[in-house]
């Protein structure tokens, strides 16, 4: 069965995440245009890797890219509430601007622990960049650090989504859409 059999409805297509990626792009490049050194764009793995790699294509100013991996997951649709990260940073990001580049922002645990690792770090600014936003979900309010900003793809309505990226079970992340799988592929 091929994989867009799997899905139920597509809630944005490639050229609505296009136009929404270049947009954030473009807010990011205005928004640290005057700064002294290159914001670090760290993204959450393996979540983030297609949205960043979109993102920092049509960002026009000099950027770092990292990655770090937190894990909450595991292989269920409900985050366990206990992220812990299990690969750090390579760049030092002492004093500098740090956007980390998430899929979804949910309860928001894994954020509140990012930026607090961050932060323990001495990053000077904290923002936060998410394709998607479940505001609705939401758990745990974190702050931003300094003159840090919060970005958002779309705000998505509460439906386990999968594709650009994200996945269930580790499949469906090669989707260039982002859709809501059919109930009985969760089984
Ligand atoms: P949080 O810690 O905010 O609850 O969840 C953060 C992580 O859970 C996200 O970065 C994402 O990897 C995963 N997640 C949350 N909601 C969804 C969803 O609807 N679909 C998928 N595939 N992952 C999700
Ligand atoms: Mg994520
Ligand atoms: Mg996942």
């Amino acid at each position: 069965m091929a994989v867009h059999s799997h899905i139920e409805r597509v809630l944005w297509n490639q050229d609505q995440i296009s136009a929404r990626v270049s947009d954030l792009a473009s807010q990011i490049s205005a928004a640290f245009a005057g700064t002294s050194s290159p914001p670090v764009l760290v993204g959450v793995a393996t979540g983030a890797f297609i949205f960043l790699a979109d993102l920092v294509r049509r960002i026009s100013l000099p950027i770092a890219v990292d990655f770090v991996r937190v894990e909450s997951y595991g292989f269920g649709t409900q985050s366990n509430g206990a992220p812990r990260i299990s690969s750090d940073l390579k760049v030092d990001v002492k004093n500098n601007h740090v956007i980390l580049v998430e899929d979804i922002v949910d309860t928001g645990n894994t954020l509140s622990c990012l930026i607090a690792h961050m932060e323990a770090k001495g990053a000077s600014s904290i923002s936060v960049c998410t394709f998607l936003d479940k505001p609705t979900r939401r758990k745990v309010n974190f702050q931003l650090v300094g003159e840090g900003k919060f970005y958002r793809g779309f705000e998505c309505p509460d439906y386990f989504v999968v594709g650009y990226g994200m996945d269930f079970a580790e499949l469906y992340r090669n989707l260039p859409y982002v859709g809501v799988l059919k109930p009985e592929c969760y089984q």
